[in-house]
Order: structure tokens, then sequence, then C-alpha cells
């Protein structure tokens, strides 16, 4: 009999060997991907005797269509009772009517990590002199930002009483039929986040904390997180972290902790990856950032992601892409992102064997160039495979 995961009151994940793990196949390409990556995912779990239930769960075009209903109450009381699931991409209509279904994931569940880890798989073609040097793990701030969602149309009632408001108030020089958004950064989000981040850093044995920041010019908000952050260390990690400042960049047996402006960060990270390695930063740096680190691996076809919330036990294991509609039901693209975000998914179940075996597997494929058309036109000598054959090879490779 299947069961639920739960968690304990010291916030540890009770994880059974058949747990119930809601999922969204996801959009446009999610009817290839979505298949393809539970095959493996099945595979690595029977070899070590686990078997998981899947219990389909609707969101996006598919829910829609369905239900009428775009993110239908019924799942997000699924994903609150089961605590960790999976997804693949999601349908956003642009330009208003429906904000993002992922941010309204995120910010019902308050999924405030948003986990990126970027490293260089063998054999995967990069743009990179490198790229085995690559090996850094984002920490984005996933409900606030710019992305919290305050933000009026230009000409608007609501836009015209706020821009009056600042002149007013504070002499803020607006410019009439300016659209207004608001961004909050609070203390409160800052320090649940670079704590997760410092604690990933000293659980996995990581060298160095970067806090990415536009302090410079954006002192009140980005400054902020950077300031936060900072005393975050001597307040709760004194014993085992220590900012740049504090030891000269000499932290001896403890963790560095340091920070860079945005913009020089991405420099770096292409320049000299190989000192950057934990990274904490603010939601709309993290979003580029995460998808730029990610091309110098591979691209987003390969790139997991995950939407945390440590404390309460819910995780959402996502595809990074979006639904790349222009392939959807050809059988053509790269199954890894959302494959690898189940391997990602293990791992935080604690089922280590697993996740490293489907990494093996699918190291183990792409050196035998059996590879989909993404890596296929980048790779000299390759066989170009289907998502679902690139599944199949990976399962044999286990
Ligand atoms: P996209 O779907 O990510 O596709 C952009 C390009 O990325 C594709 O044309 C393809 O490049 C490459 N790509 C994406 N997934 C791939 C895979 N699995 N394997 C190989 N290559 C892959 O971005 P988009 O076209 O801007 O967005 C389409 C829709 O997705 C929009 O509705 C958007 O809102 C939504 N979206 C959803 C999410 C999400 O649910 N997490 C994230 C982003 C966007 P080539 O054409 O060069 O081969």
């Amino acid at each position: 009999m299947a069961e639920k995961i739960t968690m304990n009151a010291d916030g540890v994940l009770h994880v059974p060997n058949n747990p119930i793990i809601p999922y969204i196949e996801g959009d446009g390409i999610g009817i290839d991907i979505w298949p393809a990556a539970q095959l493996v995912m099945d595979a690595a779990a029977k070899k070590h005797g686990k078997q998981i239930e899947w219990k389909q769960v609707l969101a996006g075009q598919k829910a829609f269509d369905e239900t009428g209903e775009w993110l239908p109450e019924q799942t997000i009381t699924d994903f609150r009772e089961y605590l960790i699931g999976i997804k693949g991409p999601m349908t956003t209509p642009i330009g208003g009517g429906m904000r993002s279904l992922n941010v309204a994931l995120r910010q019902i569940l308050d999924l405030y990590v948003c986990l990126r880890p970027v490293r260089w798989f063998k054999g995967v073609p990069s743009p990179m002199k490198h790229p085995e040097l690559v090996d850094m793990v984002i920490f984005r701030e996933n409900t606030e930002d710019v992305y919290a969602g305050l933000e009026w149309p230009a000409g608007s009632p609501e836009s015209e009483k706020l821009r009056t408001f600042l002149i007013d108030s504070f002499g803020w020089n607006v410019r009439e039929h300016s659209a207004l958004g608001i961004k909050p950064i609070s203390k409160m989000a800052s320090e649940r986040l670079i704590r997760e981040a410092i604690k990933y850093a000293l659980r996995n044995k990581r060298q160095s904390v970067t806090f990415v920041h536009k302090g410079n010019v954006q002192k009140y908000t980005e400054g902020a997180f950077m300031k936060w952050g900072y005393e975050l260390v001597k307040a709760e990690f004194g014993d085992v972290a220590v900012g740049w400042d504090d030891c000269g960049g000499q932290p001896g047996s403890k963790l560095l902790v340091k920070d860079v402006i945005a913009d020089i960060a991405f420099q770096q990270c292409l320049l000299r990856p190989a000192e950057m390695d934990v990274i904490a930063t603010t939601n709309l740096n993290g979003d580029y950032m995460s998808d730029a680190l990610a091309a110098q691996v591979g691209g987003i076809g390969i790139a997991p992601g995950a939407n945390i919330n440590y404390i309460t036990g819910h995780g959402i294991f996502e595809a990074t892409h979006g639904t790349a509609p222009k392939y959807a039901g050809q059988d053509k693209v790269n199954p890894g992102s959302v494959l690898l975000s189940g391997a990602m998914m293990f791992e935080h179940l604690g089922w280590q064997d697993e996740a490293d075996e489907i990494v093996r597997a699918l190291e183990a494929t792409i050196a035998d160039k059996i590879v989909t058309y993404d890596f296929a036109r980048q790779m000299e000598g390759a066989t170009e495979v289907k998502c679902s054959e690139f599944a199949s090879a990976i399962v044999d490779r286990l």
C-alpha cells in the first residue's frame, strides 16, 4: 500500500519505500518529457526495492481544458497533503489576465527557496573552455522582489493615484503615464533564504556562499539583502562561517561568505567559475542567473530545479524550461531537465543511491553520444534519438 511522505516535529522528512507523489505532467512538451522521465525514475527506484505511486494533479492548459480553472484548488490541496511533488512546464498567457502559475504555486505554498544546481555532466556540449569548473548552486529568493505582483499598468487610475502620492509625499519625480511596480525585500524573507543557503553549503562541505545583489544602486532593497545576510552569519553561524571583511578573505576552516554585484557576478561565473560556489540572491537576479548559468553547461533542456519550503517540508521539483509548443507531441525534446529534477527530488528524499544512479546513467548515455536533437546539433558523430528513446537508453545503462 502506497503511503504519504510526512514530516516529524524536528523537521525531518519521513519517506516510505512506496511514497505517493503528485505530479503535473505539464503542457506542450510535457506530454513528451514526463513519461520519459517517469520511466527512468521508476526504473531507478525499482532497482532499490522502491516504488512510487504517481498521483496526477492538474494545472495549466490541461487543467483549464478539463476543469475551466488554470490552478484547481484540488491541486493545491494535494501538494499540501503529500508534501513533495514534481511538475513539467505550464503555459502562461502573456500580457495580463492570469498571473504566472509557477509564481502562484510558489506563493500559495510559500516555497521560499528556488534551488537550482548548475553543474556540468560529462559529454554535454558547452560553450565553456572548462565546463568542468562550473559547479554552482543557486538559492534564489522565491516570494518577493518584483515578482510580488505589486504593479499597475501605465495610465490606470491606480498608478495615477500612486504617482500622485509619490510626488506629493516625497517629491519624487515620476513621469506621467508611467507603469509602476513595487519591489518589496523583507528582512524575514532574505534571512530565511540565506539561512538555507548557508546550511546547504555547510552540509555539503562547499567552499563559499556568495550574495549576489545590486546593492550599489538599489541600496535599501538589494543592499539590505546583503547587509542582513552578513548580520545573519555573525548572529547564527559565527562558529562555522565568516564574512569576507571579517577574515580578509582567509576563512581558515570556516565557510567563507562573500558578496558580489550582480552584473559582475555574470562575468565572474563565465571567466572564473571555480570561484563561485553556493549563490544566495534575490528573486529577479536569481531568475536571470539560473538560465544564464544553465547555458554554460548545456542549456535549459537539462537544467533541474526545485521550489522548497524547508520549514513546512513542502517542495515542488520542476523542469526549468517552458512548454516549447513548437515541439509538443513530437517526441523530440530533451527530458533531462525534468529527469534531473526527479534525481534532485530523490536526493531530497534521502534516496541518494537512486539519484546518483540516474545521473551516472544519463552521463553514460551522453558519453555514448546518444542524445536528443538539442545536443546532437552541437556534437560531432552523435546519434540523434527521440525523447522516449533517450529515456530507454538511460534505463539500459542504470
Ligand atoms: P521554452 O518553452 O523554454 O522554449 C524556448 C526554447 O528552449 C525552445 O524553443 C528550445 O530551443 C529550448 N528548449 C526548451 N525546452 C527544451 C527541452 N526540453 N529540450 C531541448 N530544448 C528545449 O520558452 P518559451 O518558448 O519562451 O515559452 C513557451 C511557454 O512556456 C510560454 O507559455 C511560457 O510562459 C511558458 N514557460 C513556462 C515555464 C514553466 O512552467 N516553468 C518556464 C518558462 C516558460 P530551440 O528552439 O533552440 O531548440
